[in-house]
């Protein structure tokens, strides 16, 4: 997430772009003197580290207790989980190419917000691998003539390099990321490379020759190895190409996915779908303890990689579907199929209404969400939560140490349906909803406290307790017309469980 961040792009253009890589180098050390913890020359001016100057023990107690806070009225925390060694964890690294005032080729980050390229030569979180194989592209440019980029004017040839090495497999790919599709000496080029790095396993060029803060192109192509490379998580092998979503963080990816694994809780029978599943990684984990795993995920490249690892991997009982996630699940939600477990891993921005909607209608006994954005995840658990849904376990799991990034697992289980009703007669207009009450329904609350507190209550109990709450105003709440006078009261530990369930949708 970090690298995602320092690309943000707000759009805006300075008149003086370049900087001068000693200057810039200067200036940060002499920021850095006052922050003592840290020994990054570009801290602070990159933006990609925000923690780096905080102890990692106090960087996990604030992911901790932000976390604990933004998810305590859904359920407590289980145990957060840390990075044992936090540095160099970033197994994907993406450097940008220009030049400074002096005309030095230089590679670094865009500085947060704006297309300033602050130099990077060595990044605390980066791996030293992928960081000497692009200090080595830097130092080759020069004798094969190959110029930088330059936004301004649209001249030059090479924009960005992206390095991923597999944990696992020590396999590496560089991917050089260029604004045309002609690169001159090409074979030279990765023969030159090569010798430097002879662990880099192949070389893919990819076109970006358009305006735009995103690094990759459409267009790719392999000029040296496979043009993918592969990497091992959980026992499952997985093939990455350029443009599929893969976590950085390896060691980190293997605890949040076992903890995502545990949540489900599968006996071998369960039909579980993977929403927004990248390559197939957390399917394909969980695929030896289910009856059958369904996968969905919009990015073409990374849904043909998931059915090779599916191949790979040899497991037979998972399919993919390439669409968008939301749209998948209303066809199965209206085909009437059954799925037991929903695994969501979407990104940032959370899921969708129309995908949480047809979650709700697919009523799925179990639903594990993993987060990369605790906001939004606090905002679809709200969704899930008002239609029956309860969190029952959550775990943070620290994927990007050093930054402000906080990665979560929940797991929800859907409230039984009631079993037993109790008839009670109520007039239609007693049934009416006002906007505070509209939060659960009374059917929700019914099944809350059967849920939690093992007892049965009536419409009329829970009229009266939000009555005595203040959230309905109309005298006759509790009154049924017909019986004006003899109402059964709700007992003492009914009212203390319904004003549980009101407190739980957050209505009081
Ligand atoms: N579970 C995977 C990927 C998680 S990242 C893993 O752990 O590796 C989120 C994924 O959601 C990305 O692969 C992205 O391409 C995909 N995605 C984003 N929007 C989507 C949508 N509307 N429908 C389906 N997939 C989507």
């Amino acid at each position: 997430m970090a690298t995602e961040k320092r690309r943000n792009d707000n759009g805006k253009r300075y008149a003086d772009k370049k900087y001068d890589s000693k200057q810039m180098t200067q200036k940060t050390y002499r920021r850095t003197d006052s922050k003592p913890n840290t020994s990054c020359p570009v801290f602070k001016t990159c933006g990609g580290c925000q923690l780096l100057d905080v102890p990692y023990e106090k960087q996990v107690k604030k992911k901790r207790e932000q976390l604990t806070e933004q998810l305590k009225t859904f359920c407590k925390l289980d145990d957060f989980i840390s990075m044992e060694n936090p540095a160099h964890y970033r197994h994907k690294v993406t450097a940008t190419f220009d030049r400074d005032r002096k005309g030095n080729i230089i590679s670094g980050v865009y500085r947060e917000g704006t297309h300033y390229v602050v130099p990077v030569e060595h990044c605390l979180l980066e791996n030293q691998k992928a960081d000497a194989i692009i200090a080595t592209i830097r130092g080759l440019l020069k004798s094969f003539k190959i110029k930088t980029y330059d936004e301004d004017s649209g001249y030059g040839l090479l924009r960005h390099v992206l390095v991923r090495v597999g944990y696992a497999t020590g396999q590496v790919m560089v991917v050089l990321v260029l604004a045309s599709p002609i690169m001159p000496s090409k074979n030279n080029f990765v023969k030159a490379l090569r010798k430097e790095h002879p662990e880099i396993t192949t070389v893919v060029v990819n076109v970006n020759d358009k305006r735009t803060s995103m690094v990759l192109g459409e267009k790719e192509q392999v000029i040296y190895g496979p043009g993918f490379i592969e990497d091992k998580l959980c026992g499952c092998t997985f093939k990455i190409s350029p443009k599929s979503f893969y976590q950085v963080n390896p060691v980190q990816t293997e605890k949040l996915y076992t903890k995502a694994i545990e949540y489900a809780g599968l006996t071998g029978k369960e039909t579980v779908l993977d929403a927004y599943c990248g390559t197939g990684t957390i399917g394909m984990i969980a695929a030896s303890k289910a009856g059958n795993v369904i996968g969905v995920e919009l990015n073409k490249d990374a849904v043909r990689d998931a059915v090779t690892n599916a191949k790979r991997n040899q497991i037979s009982n998972i399919r993919f579907y390439q669409k968008d996630a939301g749209e998948f699940m209303m066809q199965v939600a209206e085909s009437g199929d059954k799925v037991d477990v929903v695994l969501m891993d979407p990104p940032r921005s959370g899921s969708s209404e129309v995908f949480l909607d047809a979650l709700c209608r697919l009523s799925p006994k179990k639903v594990v969400y993993v987060s990369c954005n605790p906001e939004t995840l606090v905002r679809d658990l709200e969704y899930l939560v008002k239609r029956g849904y309860r969190v029952e376990r959550a775990c943070g799991v620290d994927m990007f140490p050093n930054t402000e990034h906080v990665e979560t697992v929940c797991l929800l289980s859907k409230l039984h349906e009631a079993k037993h009703h109790v008839n009670v007669t109520l007039d239609m207009d007693e049934l009416d909803v006002t906007s505070a009450e509209s939060k659960a329904t009374y059917e929700e609350i019914k099944d809350y406290v059967l849920e939690k507190h093992g007892l049965q209550v009536t419409n009329l109990y829970i009229a009266q307790v939000k009555r005595k709450c203040g959230i309905i105003e109309r005298e006759n709440y509790n009154k049924s017309k017909s019986e004006d006078t003899k109402q059964p009261q709700c007992s003492e530990d009914k009212e203390k469980a319904i004003r549980d369930a009101l407190e739980h949708f957050g209505m009081v």
